[in-house]
């Protein structure tokens, strides 16, 4: 396009990589463009209703707001208009053409190399705009703010290195989007086939959409009517709609809250899968805020407390003034008595669905467990509550089989005062730790908690139904004398735990004889008052500071190996093999906790010690 005023601008590295990979490899459904375009022109249809109820000025005021397609055959061209907000030209070179998460490029190519689909989800991303370039070369956007003293623009580009913007002369504020279709896809360019892709992907906006004379989506506040009046399918729809996402919510809740102080309709959902940074909450959307239907906020997160804030839906109250500012819903009083109204009902709706769709409740607890789990130390009001929702494979359960502390209860021995857990990386790798050796012997059931998060909220249950909930690998579990591993602490067993200690010095903080290991010779364990080995891990990885807490080592005297020990040392006191094997079966012990500090010394060792044994 000839222009004279037009000033070119090179998109950005990052931008450019990402429009290769839509471009050429991630869409597999091209319709999804028209999905992304009406989306972008509700938002901006939402923010207009939203400050033309407090500014006067704004160009148009007052004026119908609508989306209007049209499409020619002939010509193989689209034009979507919309009067909404609009753009100023530091929202086109900002907002267009640049990625807002962090993270997304990775993760987008991370789905590329495991070919999955990322088309369907390329509307969480922030770069939903960009799905035009799937079906066309080039794209032109006009627009002008809603401001009376705007200017109006036009941005053209073809999804490649650059795109231009030039001053254009637009009476009415809003943004128009056309191109011409790509030869391949030109059956898109019929008033037919794009009717039937409102109708599937958008037919809960919240504005009206024309395409020639005829209106084609059902404009209505779906979380308004009652449960009953709406059908599963319009609400699966509906969740379509709102999030984005491709596939349905794995559940659904309708709410209708009077009274209590606080008074909202809500249609909520839990997706089937978590965002890609589920954790970082900031990043990622919840619930939308309506007042009396009318959108005051996209992603309210003040709605939610963090741990909940992998749901998504609707919220609409009509306690708040039309015409208030972001920062007084946040500060509102009728926000803080909803919120607590919602974290009440989503409790129950899970507790709900804990007990009768226990399969649909493992589903979600895999999904979003690790956020939901840092509730227990958030929500103190909830607390009890929450602790009855959390679940763990265990000892004595099948792997992938999930328990809740009631279940570990109703199934402890008669004489088991504790309830014990231990945590690690894996089923696997807690399975193999020389610490469950004799819980395995006497068949008493162990939970095994590898959610990494675990670490930071199951050592807060001190107790749970007046049982004292343990890890075993502390120093001072206590096991019943009766079931003890029979162990004879004779002088000698002394003796040379002694020469252990000695030969170990400044590495543990001290070493005793085992009352737990049945079939391994020697184990770690926390000191009493020790961190929890994983929890230091964690620490460590996120870069903090932990104190680096030394274990007890635990020595199994009946161990065929100890006892060759212990002749060897009546032999000579000083024995050096002996001291070597020490030092071995304390990083072997360390080893399997994942934590040897050298390998090539410890197969150093080994060699020497192998040669001496095959001598
Ligand atoms: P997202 O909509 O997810 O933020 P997009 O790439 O689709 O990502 O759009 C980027 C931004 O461009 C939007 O957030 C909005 O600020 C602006 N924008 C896009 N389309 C319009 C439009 N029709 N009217 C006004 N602003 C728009």
């Amino acid at each position: 396009m000839e222009n004279k005023n037009a000033q070119t601008f090179e998109y950005k590295a990052e931008m450019k990589q990402l429009l290769q990979l839509i471009i050429h490899s991630l869409y597999t459904h091209p319709e999804v463009f028209l999905r992304e375009l009406i989306s972008n022109a509700s938002d901006a249809m939402n923010k207009l209703r939203y400050i033309q109820l407090t500014d006067e000025t704004i160009l148009d005021r007052g004026k119908d707001l609508e989306i209007r397609i049209s499409v020619d055959p002939k010509a193989m061209s689209f034009t979507l208009t919309d009067n909404g907000i609009g753009m100023t030209r530091e929202d086109l070179t900002e907002n267009i053409g640049t990625i807002a998460r962090s993270g997304t490029l990775e993760f987008l190519n991370k789905i590329k190399e495991e070919k999955k689909n990322a088309g369907d989800l390329i509307g969480q991303f922030g770069v939903g705009f960009y799905s035009v370039f799937m079906v066309t070369d080039e794209v032109t956007i006009e627009t002008r703010h809603a401001d009376k003293d705007s200017q109006g623009y036009r941005w053209v580009s073809s999804g490649e290195a650059s795109f231009t913007i030039a001053e254009i002369s637009k009476a009415e504020r809003g943004t128009t989007i056309s191109f011409k279709f790509k030869e391949s896809l030109k059956e898109f360019a019929d008033d037919y086939k794009i009717k039937e892709i409102i109708k599937k992907y958008s037919n809960f906006a919240d504005f009206p959409i024309f395409v020639g004379k005829d209106k084609i989506n059902t404009v209505e506040a779906l979380w308004r009517k009652g449960e009953s009046d709406v059908k599963d399918e319009e609400r699966n729809e509906f969740y379509k709609f709102v999030t984005n996402d491709y596939e349905y919510p794995l559940a659904s809740l309708q709410l209708s809250v009077e009274g209590a102080g606080a008074e909202f309709k809500a249609l909520l959902f839990i997706p089937r899968q978590a965002p890609f940074d589920l954790m970082r909450t900031r990043q990622h959307k919840t619930v939308q805020l309506y007042t009396n239907k009318i959108l005051i906020m996209d992603d309210c997160k003040d709605l939610l407390p963090e741990y909940l804030q992998f749901v998504r839906g609707v919220v609409d109250t009509s306690e708040l003034p039309l015409n208030v500012s972001r920062e007084v819903v946040q500060n509102s009083p009728a926000m803080t008595k909803i919120k607590t109204a919602m974290t009440g009902k989503i409790i129950q709706w899970l507790q709900k669905m804990a007990n009768k769709e226990t399969e649909k409740y493992l589903t979600f607890y895999k999904t979003f467990g690790p956020l939901f789990k840092t509730g227990l130390n958030a929500d103190f009001a909830n607390r009890e509550k929450l602790i009855e929702l959390l679940r763990f494979e265990s000892s004595t359960q099948k792997s992938g089989e999930m328990s809740s502390f009631k279940d570990y209860v109703g199934r402890m021995k008669e004489k088991q005062k504790d309830i014990y857990y231990l945590t690690g990386d894996s089923r696997a790798q807690i399975e193999s730790n020389p610490n469950t050796e004799y819980f395995k012997k006497h068949n008493i059931e162990v939970l095994f908690l590898f959610d990494p998060i675990d670490v930071f909220v199951i050592p807060s249950i001190n107790e749970y139904d007046k049982k004292t909930v343990k890890p075993i690998d502390k120093g001072d579990i206590e096991l019943d004398a009766d079931d003890q591993a029979i162990k004879t602490d004779d002088d000698l067993s002394k003796s040379l735990v002694s020469v252990f200690k000695e030969t170990l010095k400044g590495q543990v903080e001290d070493v005793r004889i085992s009352r737990r290991l049945v079939d391994s010779a020697v184990t770690l364990v926390t000191s009493d008052a020790g961190m929890d080995r994983q929890m230091e891990r964690m620490m460590k990885m996120m870069g903090q500071e932990a104190p680096a807490s030394k274990r007890i080592m635990e020595v199994n005297i009946d161990h065929p190996v100890i006892k060759n020990l212990s002749r060897r040392y009546l032999a000579n006191v000083s024995d050096d093999f002996m001291k070597k094997c020490i030092t071995q079966l304390y990083e072997s012990a360390q080893m399997i906790d994942g934590e040897l500090p050298s390998k090539s010394d410890y197969i150093k060792r080994m060699m020497d010690i192998m040669e001496e044994a095959t001598k």
